[in-house]
């Protein structure tokens, strides 16, 4: 093993990419090329050049001719990663994305982000059901309980769950959803200080 994979295999892995560089040999001209401001040259890898399209970019005040994978680290869990030139190419040519937008975390740390917005989205629309049924009583329950595991809500939420499962009737209580709903609020309310940084919402 050669210092180069020593040093990615410390990397998060990116689950179409891989963790590693991908050399293309490629080396632009360097006055004729213009880069990505938010890969400088101390995070971009040499001998990664992919050539851009400037036509599929949202217009720029300048253009990035060519995309290098750059050395990133994660905003959330503090790994290395690499933002990967090809990458690069798919958000700023095919999704859309402004020339702006830069990527700050790791894919786990992405998906665990899309996640509770899809869960917080989730939650806000079954607390605006008037009268809601037990399974989304349920529902709403794990939302909120794993948005207070997560550490994006107060542990105060979750006295919300606990009035919602002590209105739940009796002849429920053997339901594998209630048991396991209980046995989590449960772990949290014998947790203390834990949650306090977390935001009240
Ligand atoms: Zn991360």
């Amino acid at each position: 093993m050669d210092s180069h994979q020593d040093k990615y295999a410390a990397f998060v892995e990116h689950p179409r990419f891989g963790r590693g560089p991908h050399f293309t040999g490629l080396k632009p001209d360097l006055l004729q090329v213009t880069f990505h401001w938010h890969s400088p040259k101390s995070c971009r890898i040499p001998g990664t050049a992919i050539t851009a399209d400037l036509t599929r970019q949202t217009a720029a005040t300048l253009a990035v001719t060519h995309y290098f994978d750059a050395e990133r680290t994660c905003e959330d869990c503090g790994r290395p990663f690499i933002f990967f030139a090809q990458e690069q190419k798919h958000w700023y040519e095919e999704l859309g994305f402004g020339l702006d937008s830069n990527c700050v975390r790791c894919v786990p740390c992405r998906k665990r982000q899309q996640g509770i917005s899809r869960l917080r989205e989730r939650y806000e629309e079954l607390f605006h059901v008037p009268a809601r049924t037990v399974a989304e009583n349920f529902e709403f329950a794990d939302c909120c309980l794993t948005l207070v595991e997560q550490g994006v809500f107060h542990k105060r939420q979750t006295e919300r769950v606990r009035m919602l499962l002590n209105r739940v009737r009796d002849d429920r209580h053997d339901d594998v959803k209630y048991k396991e709903l209980a046995t989590r609020l449960q772990v949290i309310e014998n947790q203390t200080g834990q949650y306090g940084d977390a935001q009240i919402v």
